[in-house]
């Protein structure tokens, strides 16, 4: 295959965030050899910083720096890519709302092949590349083989691929400003209003143990509560128990939630949806308790144990208070 492949690169507060260095190890699954080239689009202040730190990880940095894509419309920085991106690119963009939002417009405006959602990569033969989604929640594996002789979209699911952590580029930034052109914006960015922190800050701490729909009752709340006080962690949740009105929305792990960094993660009665993984990060040591043992959590949890999550809870607190 002789397609270019970017990575385009999302980030807050000058800062690149994860998938940023996910995305370098999913394009080598495309092309080992690749020359992978990572898109930064901003405006002014922190920038050029922004652009210093992606060039320790890809070899070419293109910076549009534009007042219209001070903040993440994707919209407008559509209108900017189909100015510089070449027809049969392969472009790589997170699976997150940023990623869903641009994706489907770039790969029309492109004309080129889309493929969403993508959790592994096969490698390319000739002008077919080989990509896996998954479909109801996680229990099945789809292989979709991709035409991309006219180029390609694909979002990647954020925490699928193991970041490129080695900084072993020093990148050439390039300046694609003009070449990209201007935008009309029809969307405007008004404010950033952030998440309430809540009683507690669950991106914090280091022991969480998180329930969900699988509790079953609100009452059954007080034993898992009992049981993060004797792992001296506190209780975090999936979005149905926020739904529910049973816990704080600033409990909720996930991709509409908080993104968490624990030691340990303890999920109860969690299923392991991608929308609620996709807000566990920095590699903890995972024990899924599941009364289902075909539960997809079951594939990314360090010790997965099939057992009532309520009475796990109550013998597992029972046991560290007597060891105490
Ligand atoms: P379920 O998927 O219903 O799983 C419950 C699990 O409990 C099952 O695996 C079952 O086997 C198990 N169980 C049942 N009874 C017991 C028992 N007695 N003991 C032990 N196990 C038991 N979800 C989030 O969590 N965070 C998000 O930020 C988030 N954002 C989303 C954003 C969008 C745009 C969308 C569309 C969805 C989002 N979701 C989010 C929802 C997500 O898709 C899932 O629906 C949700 O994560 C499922 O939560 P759950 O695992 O608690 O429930």
């Amino acid at each position: 295959m002789s397609n270019q492949i970017f990575a385009y690169i999302t980030h807050h507060g000058g800062k690149a965030d994860d998938s940023a260095l996910e995305l370098i190890s999913a394009a080598k699954k495309i092309d080992p050899e690749a020359k992978v080239t990572a898109v930064v689009c901003g405006s002014g202040g922190d920038l050029d910083g922004l652009c210093q730190e992606v060039a320790a990880s890809y070899p070419v940095v293109w910076k549009i720096d534009n007042p219209d894509v001070a903040y993440p419309n994707a919209e407008n920085i559509r209108g900017l890519l189909v100015n510089v991106l070449p027809k049969e690119g392969i472009v790589l963009l997170p699976h997150d709302t940023f990623g869903m939002d641009l994706g489907p417009g770039l790969s029309i405006k492109l004309d080129s092949a889309y493929v969403t959602d993508v959790v592994a990569i096969e490698g390319a033969d000739g002008d077919t590349l080989k990509t896996v989604r998954q479909e109801f929640g996680g229990q099945v594996h789809t292989h979709v083989n991709c035409d991309i002789a006219s180029g390609a979209v694909i979002t990647v699911r954020p925490g699928t691929f193991q970041p490129d952590e080695s900084k072993s580029a020093s990148g050439q930034i390039e300046d694609k400003t003009s070449e990209a052109g201007s935008v009309e914006a029809k969307r405007k960015f008004l404010e950033v209003l952030e998440a309430e922190i809540g009683e507690v800050d669950i991106t914090k701490e280091d022991v969480l143990v998180s329930v969900g729909r699988g509790i079953g009752d609100e009452e059954n709340l007080e034993v898992v509560q009992e049981l993060a006080e004797a792992m001296g962690g506190v209780v975090s949740c999936s979005r149905p128990i926020v739904d529910a009105k049973w816990m704080e929305k600033a409990r909720q792990v996930g991709t509409s939630g908080k993104t968490v960094k624990p030691k340990v993660y303890l999920a109860m009665g969690i299923s392991g949806s991608f929308q609620h993984m996709g807000g566990v990060k920095g590699n903890p040591f995972i024990v899924a308790v599941n009364n289902n043992p075909k539960a997809p959590i079951f594939q990314v949890a360090d010790v997965g144990v099939v057992e009532d999550m309520v009475e796990f809870a109550e013998e597992l607190t029972e046991k560290i208070n007597e060891l105490k």
